[in-house]
């Protein structure tokens, strides 16, 4: 099996069942409630979770107590596991996305019966009873899919997208969903609501990863109106398969393991945490419990379908999984923004762990002449503009390897003089789930989500760079010396 035949969930189970270290199956029984999440932490989760944790292998829990559904978590949480389902290395994983925006490819129906509608359960049903769905701390507001793969059509337009967003289950047909600010799907939702219609929606789980990493790109590289599928077609080099919804009106992923359908209901507003009256909503991607939001939108659930014998997966957040979702497409949008204001100045850019990949990004850069000194700041700004939740940009040289954090903590600590090498650029807008940015911590803070967003430029001044040259070693074929 090659990772260029990877079309569905299962093609990637079976690409993995041949890669050693990278599935973990257990018959082991676990409890969805507060449990699974728990497990995971310590096979796979990864940075920003609490320690002890670390990367490991995706996990599918084949025994799940009160289900006889299998819940997958972490397909994505390891950065070589998602190049690897791509088909390519961690450092080429930006420009494998590169390409996919360039050879964009639209999805099409499916001929013929979707598997997704094997088997169909139409309302009056129950959704806690029917999909294991993990509540992923006590202090959680209830059961949450986060990786449910939102479809919905502009109602003026036509226009389709596909988004991520949290969906808590509220009650046996209810579902609560969060946008964050500026969502596409949302703005479809605003329309309809003001029409006094609902807007019916697709929620698709259990994916090629192709499909979910390619709905994580976002404005400026996918603005409204762009279908994200259309990069997932790119990235596979074929179109992905649509099913016609058996119960409303909207479209899912034919080859999905569940799908729930469902409207947007106009005027309807939930308490995120009516359940629990906790504050909080669940661990989010920076690493902190997010609090409850006070009005949500309301999905009304009309159906659920599957497979036969369908897989839950899921994301027990936050964790390296977000992380590579986020992060990849926003290297990909970077890497493309910059190439075109600045030819041949970026050599890569990285998203690490520790930003959630949305609040940190590490550019390298190859200053040609003198005349590309101070170039590596204005990309670093341009960066900032482009996207809005960037806070701190590293910048460092062609031969730093940016992909190892020693090796960027070296280059701050050799190539990197606090006064001189570091600009403020205080009171822009940022991010709101990032609890430094409140008055309360900075005096520059106007208001929560205001933040100081920061360039440490860690590239050594062109005109000194003859003294920075890496101590070089003998070019050797290290060849016979590894095998031991
Ligand atoms: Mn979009």
């Amino acid at each position: 099996m090659q990772a260029s035949e990877i079309r569905d969930l299962r093609g990637a189970l079976e690409f993995l069942d041949g890669v050693p270290g990278q599935l973990q199956r257990t018959r082991h029984p676990v409890d969805p409630n507060h449990e699974l999440a728990g497990v995971y932490r310590h096979i796979g989760a990864g940075v920003p979770v609490l320690p002890p944790t670390r990367t490991g292998p995706a996990m599918l829990f084949e025994s799940v107590k009160g289900y006889g559904i299998p819940v997958l978590v972490g397909l994505l949480a390891s950065r070589e596991r998602a190049a690897m389902l791509l088909g390519t290395t961690p450092q080429r994983l930006p420009f494998k996305l590169l390409d996919a925006l360039k050879h964009p490819c639209a999805p099409v129906f499916v001929e013929g019966s979707a598997p997704c509608q094997e088997v169909v359960h139409r309302a009056p049903l129950d959704v806690r009873s029917l999909l294991p769905a993990p509540t992923n701390t006590p202090l959680d507001a209830g059961p949450f899919f986060n990786l449910g793969l939102v479809r919905a059509q502009d109602p003026e337009t036509g226009e389709a997208d596909v988004t991520i967003h949290r969906l808590c289950v509220q009650g046996p047909e209810t579902l609560s969903i969060y946008f964050a600010p500026g969502r596409h799907i949302d703005a479809f939702r605003r329309k309809a609501e003001a029409a006094g219609k609902a807007l019916p929606v697709s929620i698709s789980m259990g994916l090629d990863p192709a499909v979910y990493i390619a709905a994580c790109f976002e404005p400026p590289t996918t603005p409204q109106g762009c279908d994200e599928l259309t990069v997932a077609g790119g990235l596979r080099g074929g179109a992905v398969q649509l099913a016609r919804c058996v119960s409303v009106d909207a479209s899912a992923i034919a080859n999905a393991e569940v799908v729930i359908e469902g409207e947007i209901l106009p005027g309807e507003r939930i308490r995120e945490d009516v359940q629990t009256n906790t504050g909080y909503c669940m661990p989010e991607f920076p690493g902190y419990l997010g609090s409850a939001q006070p009005a949500l939108p309301v999905i009304r659930v009309t159906a659920v379908t599957h497979r036969r014998n369908p897989i839950l997966q899921t994301l027990a957040g936050p964790g390296e999984e977000h992380v590579n979702l986020a992060g990849i497409p926003t290297e990909a949008s970077i890497l493309q923004m910059i190439e075109h204001a600045m030819p041949g100045l970026l050599q890569n850019v990285y998203c690490p762990p520790a930003g959630g990949g949305k609040y940190l990004a590490v550019l390298q850069v190859r200053k040609a002449g003198p005349r590309d000194e101070g170039r590596q700041r204005q990309a670093a700004i341009a960066a900032f503009a482009a996207f809005p939740e960037l806070k701190h940009v590293i910048l460092t040289d062609e031969d730093v390897d940016i992909f190892n954090p020693h090796e960027i903590l070296w280059a701050m600590t050799t190539r990197y003089q606090g006064d001189v090498s570091t600009v403020f650029i205080p009171g822009v807008r940022c991010h709101p789930l990032d609890p430094s940015q409140s008055p309360e911590f900075s005096p520059s803070i106007q208001a929560p989500g205001i933040s100081c967003k920061t360039i440490f430029d860690c590239t050594v001044p062109y005109a000194l760079k003859e003294k920075f040259g890496r101590a070089k070693f003998a070019e050797v074929d290290p060849g016979p010396w590894m095998k031991s």
